[in-house]
């Protein structure tokens, strides 16, 4: 009788054993549960912080990028070395990108310069830079290489032989652009100038580099065509129109003075 006696209470014990087991178990499956849970919401809280650190990264480089894209718009004019009409601390930037072959270049030269020198350049309220644009193929570099070498030799008489260039300006569908016909403008417009070394200049493209790297600034720029005017780094979208020209200028004044 003791026998099952034995066996029943061996038999409660492993029962109460089993059911000890059973809630351990249970116990440490919910902490595991617990804990899981825990590392599942850690990970979600640190992957949604590092989301937050990336778009707040992202927005800060594209506020950058755009930021920096408005200097680059500025500071890709570079006017050193470029030939400037006025007064150096004249407020306002007149920057034109030109091709002496072009005929609206030549209208530029001829109807908006003389109206921006009377309102703006000779009273010092702007400085005016002129910098090659060798659009129109060979004749342009050689009279680009010409006016680079006057402005390096006799700089005082830049503007005098950029206008006359200008005047003698002939067929764009010609090749009108000659060494002689560019010495006779010279000697016209530049009295002092040494004409052997003038001469020299042109048989040897010697300011070549100078018209390349002007070149090489419009097309960084993105510019299309000539002329094209810039007022302190802001483009003008129809130079012939001396109104809008005006405009931009006045605004920049505006701005100058505020
Ligand atoms: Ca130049």
């Amino acid at each position: 009788m003791t026998k099952p006696k034995r066996n029943s209470q061996k038999a409660n014990n492993m029962a109460k054993q089993k059911d000890g087991k059973t809630k351990k178990g249970t116990l440490v499956f919910m902490i595991f549960t617990i804990v899981f849970l825990l590392i599942i919401m850690m990970i979600g809280v640190i992957i949604h912080q590092a989301q937050t650190n990336t778009k707040k990264q992202t927005d800060g480089q594209l506020s950058g990028q755009q930021q920096s894209g408005q200097v680059q718009s500025n500071s890709k004019i570079n006017t050193k070395g470029q030939p400037m009409m006025g007064t150096k601390t004249a407020p306002v930037t007149l920057v034109e990108f030109g091709d002496y072959r072009c005929i609206y270049c030549k209208q530029f030269e001829e109807t908006i310069v003389p109206q921006l020198k009377k309102d703006y350049i000779d009273n010092g309220k702007a400085k005016f830079y002129f910098i090659n644009f060798t659009i129109l193929g060979e004749g342009s570099r050689i009279a680009a290489n010409a006016s680079e070498a006057i402005y390096h030799m006799a700089p005082n008489h830049f503007w005098d032989f950029h206008a006359a260039l200008y005047k003698n300006q002939g067929d764009e569908k010609k090749s009108w652009v000659t060494n002689g016909l560019l010495e006779k403008i010279a000697k016209n417009s530049v009295p002092s100038l040494d004409m052997a070394a003038f001469k020299q200049a042109l048989t040897k493209d010697t300011y070549e580099q100078q018209v390349l790297n002007d070149h090489a600034m419009a097309v960084n720029l993105g510019l299309q065509g000539t002329p094209d005017l810039f007022v302190n780094g802001q483009a003008i979208s129809d130079p012939l129109n001396y109104k809008m020209v005006q405009k931009a200028i006045n605004a920049a004044l505006n701005g100058a003075n505020k």
